[in-house]
């Protein structure tokens, strides 16, 4: 049987933007598996049970942990993590860095100076053109006016705790799939492995040692 939620969605989630790294940019199938991942987390899908065709790849050798718990996490759980974390206002950036063409960007430039006896001196300085900073235009950080979970914080889940940005992941990919829950089914080390299905799985490697909100989990 093939899944019909929206599978470029629910992939797309998971890849990276980052044009200089290409094998994070697109799903690929590894070993019957359709995998996206942008080298922090990774979602892997039975290739038979998704409609796309996907390129073969021989990278991405992943080692997947064995199954050794099994916590039932919800929906709910993840939103209320999402709102019980410090709330910060969102920013965004504006505009780009542009080098500053005296210095090339290095903030530093050889200073000259000739003492009485005409003996001269030269040192490297702060650039005078840019104050250093290597940049004659910066991106501005502009506040939208919108508060967001702080994206520093970490929420807890059994013995790890995991980036904001992850738990947002899992609770989109939650939303596309289709399910109200996801079972936590290994965690060693800094890798935590979700299980949705005996299809799809979801590994994130996140390890912090202070959570700033702690899902309660109990055990199946
Ligand atoms: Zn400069």
């Amino acid at each position: 049987m093939k899944y019909s939620f929206n599978e470029k969605e629910l992939l797309d989630l998971f890849v990276s933007n980052d044009e200089s790294r290409p094998l994070f940019m697109h799903p690929y199938i590894k070993d019957g598996y359709v995998c996206a991942t942008d080298n922090r987390q990774i979602i892997r899908i039975k290739a038979d049970a998704l409609n796309g065709e996907y390129e073969p790849t021989d990278r991405m050798n992943l080692e997947w942990p064995n199954e050794s718990c099994d916590y039932i996490i919800t929906d709910k759980d993840l939103e209320k993590a999402l709102a019980s974390i410090p709330q910060v206002e969102e920013e965004i950036e504006t505009g780009e860095d542009v080098k500053c063409p005296e210095c090339d960007g290095t903030g530093t430039v050889y200073w000259e100076y000739d003492d009485r006896n005409f003996k001269s001196y030269e040192r490297e300085f702060d650039c005078p053109v840019c104050d250093g900073s290597g940049y004659v235009e910066e991106a501005q950080v502009k506040k939208t006016g919108k508060m967001i979970p702080d994206p520093t914080a970490a929420v807890g889940i059994a013995n790890n705790a995991l980036r904001i940005d992850n738990i947002q992941t899992l609770l989109e990919a939650m939303k596309i799939i289709g399910t109200a829950e996801i079972h936590l089914v290994a965690q060693v080390d800094y890798k935590n492995l979700f299980k949705i299905d005996d299809n799809i799985s979801i590994l994130i490697a996140d390890y912090f040692k202070d959570a700033d909100y702690i899902i309660k989990t109990k055990e199946e």
